[in-house]
């Protein structure tokens, strides 16, 4: 008898994108199969079932499809953290080293309250860079992040030690060595 599948056998990896030498681990076709993307969304969300999470924010792009369902279920709202330039009102913003030059996040002033406890949602973990503006950005809005989590972590990038040495919990469903 087949083993039921996990959410990692519904990733798909792409050899040579966006670069040649990268395996890029496409998790369209987990979010394309109703099983698949209920396990992923229901295995983020466990931990902080019955923990105090004021509000749930997303990482552009796909933090947006996962942070989304997540908030839903666990009735909170959404807030979205962009890339520079996409927010409509007034925005503060954060500059992060990529592996070639630099990026910058935002999100919008009034997103989270002082005080509020946040939870952060991405696709994905490699270095940590994305994450790390992220719960800057948070913070310096004077709210806590109580936690990242990811779909993926790829834990030789070094992403979650990153984030655990910044005092920040991280909880990944799956990883590639
Ligand atoms: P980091 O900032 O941790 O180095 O990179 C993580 C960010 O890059 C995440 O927002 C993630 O969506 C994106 N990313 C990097 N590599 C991959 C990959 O192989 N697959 C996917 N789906 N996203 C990736």
């Amino acid at each position: 008898m087949s083993h039921p599948k996990t959410v990692q056998d519904y990733i798909r990896t792409i050899p040579d994108f966006p670069h040649a030498g990268i395996l890029f681990r496409d998790v369209t076709t987990l979010f394309q199969d109703a099983r698949g993307f209920r396990m992923a969304v229901d295995q983020l969300l466990s931990p902080y079932v019955g923990a105090r999470i004021d509000m749930v924010a997303g990482l552009e792009a796909r933090g947006f499809i996962l942070g989304g369902a997540v908030a839903h279920q666990l009735s909170k709202g959404f807030v979205p953290i962009r890339k520079k330039g996409k927010l409509p009102a007034k925005t503060i913003e954060q500059d992060y080293a990529l592996e070639y030059g630099r990026a910058t996040v935002e999100i919008h002033d009034d997103a989270v309250e002082p005080g509020q406890k946040v939870l952060i949602v991405d696709d994905l973990l490699a270095t940590g860079g994305t994450a790390e503006a992220g719960i800057r950005l948070i913070e310096r809005l004077g709210a806590e992040v109580v936690g990242c989590a990811f779909v993926i972590d790829l834990p030789d990038l070094g992403g979650r030690a990153r984030l655990e040495a910044m005092g920040v919990p991280v909880h990944a469903i799956c990883s590639y060595e």
